[in-house]
């Protein structure tokens, strides 16, 4: 009796560029860092990044999430709190500081960037019109570089359309760092529409990572039957990825955190499968999606690389002396 069970054939376009941006590995090895120049526990306002994986990871390894400062007891004071990738408003080192704390930056470089084009902005005179969601950490982040009402929030054409600025001449915009590049277009076209003034900031705001992500996946999309993406509910750049996904073609597409999530019956018969992973997605999880495929199909990779990427952001001068080994990182890049 010939037990062999005969593997269904699938073709598993794997984008590249994925996962982790130079701005998330950065905020990674400056936890990793901190823990080992300075010992646990370490640290870390809001999620480092939003990963499930990743800060699960740094807890098992002495960190300690916190929302608010004042989490942080007393006696722990001299060990270093860590801001996340995202940005923090102004008024959170200026915390840091009231309260003897001592504090690490991991806001990425190209989020500073975006800072800094903001409160150019106001410098020059012009009201801040930023384009993201609202309550993301980054736009947060963002809007508290500057004082209250010196920054509009709008997210989409429609709220664009119901604008009222009380001076339309003088206006400014940027925008959240991962956002879909298209849609973004759109959002921009229409206050530019309607307020001809309207200065752009003098560089992209949408970071190379995020617009890398999106037209791999774009590329990709065309024919795939299904098209997962690593990454988590509340990561933005993860979820413009799923969108575009479908946008360009697939006839599905799933953000998946873990490979225990895939729902098999529900998969189904698929030829070709998409596969990407938002910025904050360690390697790891792609591995182990593609693994738990392997399992059950004949699965061929059929690399689908649009661009190389080379960016790599220096860590916080304190922690410039500190080792970092390949070993350090494995547990995110395999
Ligand atoms: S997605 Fe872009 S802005 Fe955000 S951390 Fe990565 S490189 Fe920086």
């Amino acid at each position: 009796m010939n037990l062999q069970v005969t593997r269904p054939p699938l073709s598993i376009r794997l984008c590249g560029p994925r996962g982790f941006c130079a701005g998330v590995d950065r905020a990674i090895q400056i936890v990793v860092l901190a823990l080992k120049a300075y010992g646990a526990p370490v640290y870390v306002r809001h999620e480092i990044v939003h990963n499930r994986y990743v800060v699960e990871g740094l807890e098992a390894k002495g960190a300690v999430f916190v929302e608010e400062l004042d989490e942080i007891p007393a006696e722990h004071r001299a060990q270093p709190v860590v801001f996340s990738a995202h940005g923090v408003p102004k008024s959170v080192p200026e915390d840091a500081v009231s309260r003897s704390l001592f504090y690490l930056d991991a806001t990425c470089p190209l989020v500073s960037k975006v800072h800094k084009q903001a409160m150019r902005h106001q410098r020059l005179g012009r009201h801040v019109v930023l384009i993201g969601h609202a309550g993301h950490p980054e736009v947060i982040g963002t809007m508290g570089q500057l004082p209250p009402g010196a920054v509009s929030l709008v997210e989409t054409v429609d709220d664009v359309d119901r604008y009222e600025p009380a001076d339309p001449d003088n206006l400014g915009y940027v925008t959240q760092t991962t956002l879909s590049v298209d849609d973004t277009a759109g959002v921009i076209a229409r206050l530019q529409q309607r307020f001809p003034n309207l200065t752009a900031p003098a560089a992209d705001s949408i970071c190379y990572a995020t617009t890398n992500r999106q037209e791999a996946v774009k590329q990709a999309a065309p024919g795939c039957d299904l098209f997962i993406i690593v990454g988590a509910p509340n990561s933005s750049n993860s979820k413009r990825l799923v969108e575009v996904a479908l946008r360009a073609g697939a006839k599905r597409s799933l953000l998946v955190q873990r490979a225990d999530e895939l729902d098999w019956a529900d998969i189904g018969a698929i030829g070709t499968l998409g596969l990407s992973a938002g910025a904050s997605a360690p390697e790891v999880i792609v591995d182990e999606i593609i693994a738990a495929f392997k399992e059950r199909f004949d699965a061929r990779i059929d690399l689908a690389v649009t661009t190389e990427e080379n960016e790599n952001f220096l860590v916080n001068r304190e922690l410039r002396g500190v080792p970092l080994t390949a070993e350090d990182m494995a547990w995110v890049n395999g």
